[in-house]
């Protein structure tokens, strides 16, 4: 876990490697346990809404300069009490990650690919100059969470226990700094398939959700409250989401807060292109992302699979869009992301009219990606070690 002093100031790293003294790290072994004496009822199914229920305990723990990080405490879930001068408020020094715990047919509990959200997070707490975290405890905290709120994570497929591990700035004072405080928490919250229906876009080129050198390609929470205006203006024009682009040329990037494809036809008639965004720093490096594209360039996939698919992250732009559109060449459109996983879009308005995405944008390649990444999530398919069991 390393050294941690170098972060406490006015003391050189070595004086502080030989104190007593010096902050402590954080230490899953540590975990204080105080249950709930009451425990509340599960809920229908059919009545879980996105980040609605939360199970019964959280996952909570203070870092401080002075100290390090405190032991980490599992307690009932509930409200916390933070000095309103607390950095948090005044300039959002706040970082998040969302992964979903799925229950698998053996009877445990199974996260997809969390270390990849562990680096991440780790990649925004830096980014926002808040304390070093050490992503491999909290993912340690996360399983030990789990485990004990095995009871809310419902049996059927395509429901989960959806985790949010958060970062906050609690420095005290006004002053325009960076936070030496911090308190992570982690939530735990049941929940279902996030679109039920395909969702349409809206193109979006006045309002950006990133820019290059800022900070998009990072989970940080100052990226999403500029985005509810556009996205309430988009809602009464009749679109679910926003599809963001960038720049003079109109670049695609991403859609409402989760990645973006689409799939082409290819000239050479060897089957579709799945064209997505780099990673240019104004797009968030999406863990499902990150898995479509691996499963679109790996063979044994293929052999699963009727299409022949050619992942492309590539520069493109609404232009490109509506001309493979009009040559019939634009077969699927899909948004991903934890929360929705794999899910359609059906149009995406442009300049005061519509691109419709054949079939409704329920294609045989996005169905393919969701239902391989869903057998992984719920542990019908070993895969790569992306399935990890919560023990
Ligand atoms: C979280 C997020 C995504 C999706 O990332 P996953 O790791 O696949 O959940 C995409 N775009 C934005 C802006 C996000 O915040």
């Amino acid at each position: 876990m390393g050294n941690r002093t170098s972060i406490v100031s006015g003391r050189t790293a070595d004086s502080a490697s030989a104190d007593p003294a010096s902050p402590a790290a954080l230490d899953a072994s540590k975990l204080n346990i105080t249950l709930a004496k009451k425990l509340k009822p599960l809920q229908p199914i059919e009545t879980l809404r996105f980040g609605q229920t939360f199970a019964d305990h959280m996952i909570i723990a203070t870092y401080d300069p002075e100290i390090g990080w405190s032991a980490p405490e599992v307690k009932p879930y509930g409200p916390i009490t933070l000095d309103p001068q607390c950095s948090c408020f005044q300039y959002g020094g706040n970082v998040f990650e969302g992964m979903k715990a799925y229950l698998g047919p053996d009877g445990k509990a199974r996260l997809f690919r969390p270390d990849m959200n562990m680096r991440r997070m780790e990649k925004s707490c830096a980014r926002l100059a808040l304390p070093p975290i050490d992503g491999d405890v909290i993912l340690e905290l996360i399983k030990r969470l789990v485990n004990i709120e095995m009871r809310w994570i419902p049996k059927e497929s395509g429901y989960s226990l959806y985790i949010r591990p958060t970062v906050i700035a609690t420095r005290p004072g006004l002053g325009v700094t960076a936070s030496d405080h911090a308190m992570l928490y982690i939530l735990a919250s049941p929940t279902g398939p996030y679109f039920t229906k395909p969702v349409s876009l809206l193109a979006v080129s006045e309002n950006v959700r990133a820019w290059p050198g800022g900070t998009g390609g990072h989970k940080v929470a100052g990226n999403y409250s500029p985005s509810f205006l556009p996205q309430r203006t988009a809602a009464e024009k009749g679109y679910d989401q926003i599809l963001w682009l960038f720049g003079d040329d109109r670049r695609v990037t991403e859609a409402g807060a989760m990645n973006f494809f689409v799939v082409v036809k290819r000239d050479d008639d060897d089957g579709v292109d799945l064209i997505t965004a780099p990673l240019d720093g104004t797009i968030l490096p999406g863990v499902t992302r990150a898995s479509c594209l691996a499963l679109a360039s790996d063979p044994e996939f293929h052999e699963e699979i009727s299409v022949r698919i050619h992942p492309q992250e590539m520069i493109y732009t609404m232009h490109d869009i509506a001309k493979w559109s009009s040559e019939g060449k634009l077969l699927e459109a899909l948004i991903v992301g934890t929360a929705v996983i794999v899910g359609p879009c059906n149009r995406i308005g442009y300049e005061g009219k519509d691109i419709v995405i054949p079939g409704a944008g329920t294609g045989p390649v996005g169905t393919a990606l969701r239902k391989k990444i869903l057998d992984i999530q719920e542990g019908r398919t070993e895969w790569k070690g992306w399935g990890v069991v919560c023990s």
